[in-house]
């Protein structure tokens, strides 16, 4: 087990104004907390962030990191607080300490292979400082270290997430020896025989292959110097478990494996590298289709190298690959291998040039000396528009950065967005604008008989939750202009003695609604809803008269609508999807623009627009309910009722009517009643623009001598 002053003496050696004594503090503390919690292993439970406190500092971290290492897991598993942590170590070590705590309590697991990019990124996004990832990391890499004291199937579920999750992210930080160690060991686990074999063959003949590596360097570099090319050559054992996925790709033995030992030569230049190529192809028969140019077509990720096969000097196969120094820095920026190109897609610039700064962080951090640099380069936000967040099940879903539980819905299924009422994120009940948080864990409720909101469209950031409601509502509309247009139809067939629900189902109905050039009846009679078609359009195809008169009623009919048409635009008020309807104002509330409103389809036609908090409205059948609002270049007047309670004196109606007056508003109406007391009640019915022009009115009568009330009634 590691010793403290082990640490502090790594630390030392690479930060010689560290202030050691916060480690010292943070290493009793730990101790104190974990007191008599004991490992797997049987060791006392401190050796464990003891040996993650060594691999950070291995690592060459700062002392806050390492700090943060010694108390990782005391929030977690001790009776340990943040605010106590803060207290003692600072608000840095704290929020960092309950980065990994959060990360510690993913509820992801292993049997989410699938998902694995998902996970990984979310991990990367929860950890708003980079240090809070290495820390988890070194946590990971310590576990397996000690994994066998596991049972075997926790083993096998920890090696699988590490395999899939962690090892990956160690390659995108560029800590290459991390990647593969956390490789080797998930695989020793995951498969036991095919790992011991491997890895018996390898090491049966390491001796071995350590001559051989130097033999068929002596030839390249031979060769190369020839042509005085100046270059290096790289010779390495690949690892157990990168054999393996090479057995597994290609379908090969081990046997068959004749390239365990990978050599790379690295130039200055692209030039060079083609050279060099065409002297390795003079030494060595080339295998043909083993050839690869990645420098004339880079992989997808921004790799290139130029890779070729030969048969080498004891008639085996030898992979060599030839690239720049420069292609050789991007090839190991952990950029290219492991992230975006197994999954396929290319990475955005910015999301890589971000990467590349972590690793030049991790690698060079002890060049941060500057305190304020340093914390300005770990805090960090890889994935600055998106989040990620869990269904209940666990699985993860990404959703643009603002999205709201309506987003995350209408993303699960239509339906459920169709059919949403309301949200619990991490079991709590949230309105449904707030905004969703990478980790939080989303529940939808949904009830069968509630329908998406126009509101939702002020806050919804996804284009299909936008296009999901935005098509609902349109259905919606047209449902209620088929209401509408069916009792527009029935009144106007009535009149003329005719049954409309009969004829609709007639041969002859179908005849007009090609006339009108339709498909369907019910685009006709939702047009006839919208006001595109008058009812009296209709019901003359089934009454036959003289194209005079038709004519002549239609001339009659135009000038009607024309003034509906004027009385519509008079009103300001807009009827979603429906044109050229007659628009009434519920005299019980006198809506004023300002106000929400809401309409009805009322009997006969026409739609009357009453006040949300209306009783009259609110007694309505929901079924005949429209949407309206207000059009806003309409520049119109409308009455209002106010009622004024004052003591009665001399002058005081003067003076209330020039109040109302010097705003601009027509008085059409004015009643005054005398209570016993002296009190005088007073109602006007003013002309006002809207709510703003009538709160000015109100309040300026309020401040009339002897006024003791002001209220717009009904
Ligand atoms: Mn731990």
């Amino acid at each position: 087990m590691i010793r403290i002053n082990d640490i502090i003496d790594k630390i030392s050696e690479y930060d010689s104004d560290a202030d050691l004594s916060i480690i010292d503090r943070a290493y009793i503390y730990s101790a104190r907390v974990h007191e008599g919690q004991v490992r797997l292993s049987g060791e006392p439970y401190l050796s464990h962030p003891l040996e993650v406190a060594g691999i950070l500092a291995n690592m060459k971290l700062d002392p806050v990191s390492v700090v943060s290492g010694l108390l990782h897991d005391v929030i977690e598993d001790t009776r340990a607080t943040p605010e106590e942590i803060r207290e003692l170590f600072g608000p840095e070590v704290s929020h960092i300490v309950l980065g990994v705590t959060k990360l510690s309590s993913l509820p992801v697991s292993s049997s989410r292979a699938r998902q694995a990019e998902s996970i990984r990124r979310m991990i990367l996004a929860m950890a708003d400082d980079i240090r809070v990832i290495l820390i988890k990391l070194a946590d990971r890499l310590h576990n397996m270290r000690t994994l066998q004291y596991h049972l075997p199937g926790k083993r096998k579920e920890i090696a699988q997430e590490t395999l899939d999750i962690y090892a990956p992210i160690a390659a995108r930080l560029g800590i290459y020896w991390m990647k593969y160690e956390l490789e080797e060991a998930s695989f020793e686990y995951l498969q036991p025989d095919e790992y011991a074999k491997i890895e018996s063959l390898v090491s049966k003949s390491r001796a071995e292959r350590r001559k051989y590596i130097e033999t068929v360097k002596g030839f390249i570099q031979k060769k190369m110097d020839e042509d005085k090319l100046k270059c290096e050559i790289l010779g390495r054992n690949k690892t157990v478990y990168s054999i393996y996925q090479k057995m597994i790709s290609q379908n090969l033995t081990f046997e068959e494996i004749y390239d365990i030992t990978a050599f790379r030569i690295i130039l200055a230049t692209v030039p060079q590298c083609y050279e060099a190529l065409g002297l390795v192809h003079s030494l060595w028969k080339p295998i043909d289709h083993k050839f690869k140019d990645y420098i004339g077509r880079p992989k997808p990720n921004m790799y290139q190298s130029l890779h070729t096969t030969v048969i080498g000097p004891f008639g085996e196969r030898i992979e060599i690959q030839i690239r720049t120094w420069e292609m050789d820095k991007i090839a190991n920026s952990g950029i290219a291998a492991h992230w975006s190109y197994k999954e396929g897609k290319r990475i955005d610039e910015n999301i890589s040039s971000k990467f590349a700064w972590i690793q030049n962080l991790v690698e060079n951090q002890e060049n941060f000396r500057d305190p304020a640099e340093f914390l300005e380069n770990v805090r960090i936000d890889l994935f600055p528009d998106e989040v990620y967040v869990f269904t209940p099940r666990g699985e993860i879903k990404t959703l643009p950065r603002g999205a709201t539980a309506i987003d995350f819905a209408y993303i699960i299924h239509t339906e459920v967005g169709n059919q949403c009422t309301g949200a619990k994120v991490n079991g709590r009940l949230i309105p449904l604008p707030y905004e969703l948080e990478t980790g939080d864990i989303v529940e939808i409720i949904t009830s069968k008989s509630s329908h998406p909101s126009k509101d939702w469209l002020k806050f919804v950031k996804t284009v299909k939750a936008r296009s999901k409601i935005r098509h609902w509502i349109k259905t919606q509309e047209k449902e209620r202009s088929i209401t509408l247009g069916r009792e527009m139809c029935e009144k106007a067939f009535r009149k003329e003695k005719l049954n409309f629900n009969t004829l609709v189902k007639s041969e002859k109905m179908m005849d007009v609604v090609e006339h009108f050039g339709f498909k369907a009846v019910d685009d006709l009679i939702a047009n006839v809803g919208y006001g595109k078609i008058t009812p009296l359009q209709v019901v003359r195809k089934f009454t036959p008269k003289s194209e005079e008169e038709e004519e002549d009623n239609e001339s009659i009919f135009n000038k009607l609508m024309g003034r509906v048409r004027k009385k519509k635009l008079k009103a300001g008020v807009l009827v979603k999807g429906v044109d050229d309807i007659l628009i009434k104002f519920g005299k019980c509330c006198q809506p004023l623009p300002g106000d929400f409103i809401i309409g009805y389809i009322t009997r006969g036609y026409g739609v009357t627009v009453h006040r949300t908090t209306c009783v009259n409205a609110l007694r309505m059948n929901p079924e005949r309910q429209i949407e309206v609002e207000w059009n806003q270049e309409a520049n119109e007047t409308y009455p209002v009722r106010i009622r004024i309670v004052s003591q009665d004196r001399v002058g005081l109606l003067a003076d209330v009517v020039s109040n109302i007056s010097k705003f601009g508003a027509n008085i059409l109406n004015a009643k005054t009643e005398t209570r016993e007391n002296k009190i005088v009640d007073s109602y006007f019915t003013i002309v006002v623009e809207d709510t703003t022009h009538l709160e000015k009115i109100l309040s300026a009568v309020k401040k009339v001598k002897f006024v003791q009330d002001v209220k717009r009634i009904g």
